[in-house]
């Protein structure tokens, strides 16, 4: 995406969408963008969101070097800018604090496929990051949680919260909406004592036929 006025407001106001939402308060999230150079447009650390301004955005180079803004990047940069590297396919990245993904992120596994929607807009399971890393250890957070990550469109953050990607925020916020009403479900599911998951199988068939044949047949 080309860094623009209208893309630098289109990320504020997917921050005010999150906590609209219920999916953060205060300044408890943060969005990155990759841009057409390769480098990363990022919120900013502890700027509240209805404040931020364009300029407040910050520019990092793939191997973190802040190329522009006068402000420092959210501390979780290192997150963002590992998972931009690692994924290809990632466009955009958005990372709440939202009640339900944070409780399923408090559990020891990830949350199984129990939908369509996980099928065809996650792509699959949501992994659980390996281990807890306090959140002042920036670099540590980002190698482990990007190493967790796979080709599923979100991850939760063990004992933090989720983390959702897209092509473009756009789609990153579907993800979003989608991970906290699967984390909603599933743990609804484990207070009622069962639930059933879906095959691997269809799981690869949901995806395929989202990116492949959806609204064409
Ligand atoms: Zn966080």
């Amino acid at each position: 995406m080309k860094d623009c006025k209208e893309l630098r407001q289109e990320v504020i106001d997917t921050c005010l969408w999150l906590k609209a939402q219920g999916l953060v308060f205060s300044t408890w999230g943060n969005i990155s963008v990759r841009l057409d150079d390769g480098n990363i447009l990022i919120t900013p650390s502890k700027v509240e969101y209805e404040t931020m301004t364009p300029d407040d955005l910050v520019v990092l180079a793939p191997d973190g070097t802040q190329v522009s803004g006068t402000r420092l990047s959210t501390s979780e940069r290192e997150i963002h800018r590992r998972v931009m590297n690692k994924r290809p396919d990632v466009g955009a990245i958005i990372h709440m604090h939202s009640p339900y993904g944070m409780a399923a992120a408090a559990r020891n596994e990830g949350v199984p496929v129990i939908s369509e929607e996980m099928c065809q807009l996650l792509g699959g399971a949501i992994p659980l990051s390996s281990e807890f890393v306090p959140s002042d250890m920036h670099v540590k957070l980002g190698e482990v949680v990007s190493a967790s990550v796979d080709d599923t469109n979100a991850i939760l953050i063990r004992n933090h919260g989720p983390m959702c990607f897209g092509k473009t925020l756009k789609e990153a916020r579907v993800c979003c909406q989608v991970t906290e009403k699967s984390c909603k479900m599933y743990l609804h599911l484990l207070a009622a004592g069962g639930l059933q998951t879906i095959s691997e199988e269809n799981v690869r068939r949901g995806r395929d036929y989202f990116l492949n044949s959806y609204g064409k047949s």
